[in-house]
């Protein structure tokens, strides 16, 4: 059962230390896209939530409100929407932030990065257009729907996020697919370009990082119980002195470089 709670923020623009972003805004907190591999789980300790992960989500209804008028100040910069949540939860259809937000935006002029799980994000469209620059992604970390509906289970299916991904296209917007993270033995990140590369400008490549607590225990605990038989197969690429990530990093430059795409690679190796 979702808790959805309406809260008023005290800031909305927040320092970024994602690669490549200067700034990031998160219109919610908590996400009930509930990911089974989501790293974002870590703002339970933050918020001092105790409902599970994907349970609760703060709504915070004066965000467009924060994003400042007349500033030069991100004029140029990067800012990405969102780290620690989706900007496009089924919650965005009634409190429309993330829209609202970007009408905020778009006259500050900075550079526009956008990404979400939901095909919701064709509504905004028109706004995005408005932006000098934009890139905007959808994740796919399967074609399969059913494995789809076990990791990420109220997100929009991959068609519907391909559907997605070729509407923002024919609307002249630089498109991206986030291919992350990667799950050994799953992801079939080859098969995804290919389903998506006529509407696609370029991808980018996360690894699943089992460094935290929060997920390793959530994904080792769906790895039990639904799929014993690839527990083996994860013990040893998560052991000590793998080369897995590594042979698949080179794997994914040389197929990219080949098929001239462009790829952004984010691998955790755990050094
Ligand atoms: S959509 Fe992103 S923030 Fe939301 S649960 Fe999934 S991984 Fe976490």
């Amino acid at each position: 059962m979702l808790k959805i709670n309406e809260i008023k923020a005290t800031s909305i623009i927040s320092k970024s230390n994602l690669p490549d972003s200067d700034y990031v805004i998160n219109p919610y907190v908590g996400c009930n896209h509930a990911c089974l591999y989501c790293y974002a789980r870590f703002m339970k300790r933050f918020t001092g939530h105790d409902e599970p992960w994907g349970e609760f989500v703060d709504v915070k209804i004066n965000a467009p409100d924060l994003i400042p008028n007349n500033t030069f100040k991100y004029r140029g910069k990067s800012i990405f929407i969102a780290s620690v949540t989706d900007p496009y939860l089924p919650l965005e259809r009634k409190y429309q932030l993330t829209r609202r937000v970007l009408e905020k935006l778009i006259p500050l002029r900075p550079k526009l990065g956008i990404q979400s799980k939901s095909d919701l994000i064709v509504r905004d469209i028109d706004l995005l257009k408005q932006f000098d620059d934009c890139e905007v992604g959808l994740t796919i970390t399967t074609l399969d729907e059913k494995l789809q509906q076990e990791l990420e289970p109220t997100a929009s299916s991959p068609e519907r996020r391909i559907k997605a991904l070729e509407e923002l296209h024919q609307a002249g917007l630089k498109t991206y697919v986030f291919i992350g993270p990667i799950l050994p033995l799953l992801t079939d990140w080859k098969k995804i370009i290919l389903a998506t590369k006529h509407c696609t400008d370029f991808y980018m490549f996360e690894n699943l990082n089992l460094s935290g607590g929060g997920v390793k225990s959530s994904v080792g605990a769906w790895l039990a119980a639904c799929h014993p038989e690839w527990q083996t197969e994860y013990d040893k690429i998560y052991a000590r002195g793998s080369d897995y990530w590594d042979k698949m990093e080179t794997e994914i430059k040389e197929f990219c470089r080949e098929h001239q795409i462009e790829a952004r690679v984010y691998f955790h190796h755990g050094k």
